[in-house]
């Protein structure tokens, strides 16, 4: 494995005072987390950070540095700013959509005592006046661009789109996705374009560290309200079936982050599809799952669905159920869910959490390429597992297994995989 070096012109190391304010350290340069080990950034891992990633500081975890005139890592606790001796926090990004991080933030989680809310917190320094971060792109899709998202158009077209339909509790559910939540699904919905969401249901046969919906940790807040009732067939098929005759490329998308498992609602949704079938053939109808259950998928696929995005951390057992922590079903549940969607003509596609110095490790990635080989899955979403990155690392097993790096990773499957696509975003399919 090539030895990393860190780069000439690294950016400044950022910490925030106890209130909060963001400042770059004058002699202290960024550096970022593999797992739990700081390590060299290169000028290939860093990007300008884009204008609508977010930045948030830790509070109780001074922030690491890289010392260039000792040639070694720093934590620093306190530092003299505007005069006044202060305590100092590590500073995080959280990238926009469609970027994968490389590097966790450099941060002593020694003193916390509390479970950080659910967010992709990634490496970031300040130089020539901009902030860069330490991640790469793997999917540029406009659809998915912040930037054609205008709330002065949303609200106007939610009183268009409510005037034209009957309400119902589906609907009003939504409605707050859109603006509550800010869920660019929900906001789809109404701006009447590409994909929307059709949450179904309550509960779950998972337990996910992270998940986004149900937390019972009380230091930690649920990043999503999870809806408390059963949608009528009736509502759903309205909704779908409008969103697909009258979308540009629509998709319609069971399994959202505000809901438990759509595979525990499998009757309703396979009902519901064949109805929406049975009305319009437009458009793409996909499912969102944890994949736990073979068997209701392959009823539901048969009712008429086109495209499965099935979540998993890892492709290894041990980190699979440390994380998701499945109740009824395990590990070689998944698989089969993935092999049985592609070899029932489904569009198969993996919803990869991935998290530097756990997914980057040669044995994840003999795992992973082996599971590609026996399923044949045709996209590889590169998500950032969006979690307390101390919970996560102490709750997964312990491993000696080297990390060649998120990017390298990337780069390894690409080539060992060119027929599968890789990217962030479900895809239509007509
Ligand atoms: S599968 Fe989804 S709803 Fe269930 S625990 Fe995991 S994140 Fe939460």
């Amino acid at each position: 494995m090539k030895r990393r070096r860190h780069a000439k012109n690294l950016p400044n190391m950022l910490y925030a005072d106890p209130k909060g304010r963001v400042y770059d350290h004058p002699h202290y340069k960024m550096t970022g987390f593999s797992g739990k080990t700081p390590q060299p950034l290169s000028a290939d891992d860093l990007i300008p950070m884009p204008e609508y990633s977010k930045l948030f500081f830790i509070p109780d975890c001074p922030a690491v540095g890289w010392d260039p005139s000792r040639k070694e890592y720093v934590t620093v606790p306190e530092v003299e700013t505007e005069g006044a001796l202060t305590k100092s926090f590590a500073v995080a990004a959280f990238p926009e959509a469609g970027l994968v991080r490389s590097h966790l933030p450099a941060a002593d989680y020694r003193r916390k005592t509390y479970t950080l809310p659910m967010w992709g917190y990634t490496a970031v320094g300040y130089g020539d006046d901009k902030y860069w971060i330490a991640a790469f792109r793997v999917e540029d899709n406009a659809k998915w661009d912040p930037r054609n998202y205008d709330d002065r158009k949303l609200v106007p077209a939610i009183k268009r789109y409510v005037k034209q339909s009957s309400s119902g509790p589906l609907l009003n559910h939504l409605i707050a996705c859109a603006t509550t939540n800010h869920c660019f699904a929900a906001k789809n919905l109404f701006l009447r374009r590409w994909e929307a969401p059709m949450p179904v249901s309550r509960g779950c046969n998972s337990s996910c560290l992270g998940c986004l919906s149900l937390q019972k940790d009380p230091s930690c807040e649920a990043s999503h309200q999870r809806i408390s009732f059963k949608p009528t067939r009736e509502e759903i098929v309205s909704i779908a079936v409008r969103h697909l005759n009258e979308a540009p490329e629509p998709v319609v998308s069971f399994g959202q982050g505000c809901e438990g498992e759509p595979l525990t609602e499998y009757r309703l949704i396979a009902e519901s599809i064949r109805e929406i079938r049975r009305r319009t053939d437009r458009g793409t109808i996909n499912l969102n799952t944890n994949g736990s259950s073979p068997e209701r998928i392959r009823m539901i696929a048969e009712s008429g669905l086109d495209s499965i995005r099935i979540s998993m951390n890892s492709a290894r057992k041990g980190f699979y159920e440390a994380y998701y922590r499945p109740k009824g079903y395990g590990f070689k549940d998944v698989v089969a869910s993935i092999a049985l969607s592609e070899d029932l003509g489904l569009y198969t596609m993996v919803n990869y959490l991935v998290f530097p110095g756990i997914t980057d490790q040669e044995a994840e990635i003999e795992a992973l390429e082996k599971l590609i080989r026996k399923t044949g899955l045709h996209f590889l979403h590169l998500k950032n597992l969006c979690i307390d990155p101390q919970l996560y690392l102490d709750s997964m097993p312990a491993s000696k297994s080297a990390a060649v790096g998120m990017k390298t990773m990337a780069g390894m499957l690409a080539k060992a995989f060119p027929g599968m696509d890789m990217g962030y975003f479900n895809r239509p399919l007509r």
